[in-house]
């Protein structure tokens, strides 16, 4: 009998990675950079307006246990 072996594909992330709710771009920033350029705003401000809107999250917040693994 040939056993069923689970095998998920782990997503990498890195320490303190945040994920941008908008427009999906990763970084360890606390703002996105993606939409920052579009807003054209600087990133201290731009952290202040995402922090407010709530647009970054922390990539592992909607990840479960053994679907991802953490990265250096
Ligand atoms: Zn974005």
């Amino acid at each position: 009998m040939i056993q069923h072996i689970h095998t998920p594909v782990r997503i990498r992330v890195g320490v303190g990675e945040m994920t941008c709710t908008v427009c999906g771009e990763v970084t360890n920033q606390a703002y996105c950079m993606r939409c920052n350029e579009e807003a054209d705003v600087q990133g201290n401000n731009y952290a202040q307006v995402a922090a407010k809107r709530g647009r970054m999250v922390p990539t592992v917040s909607y990840l479960r246990d053994g679907e991802y693994e953490v990265v250096g």
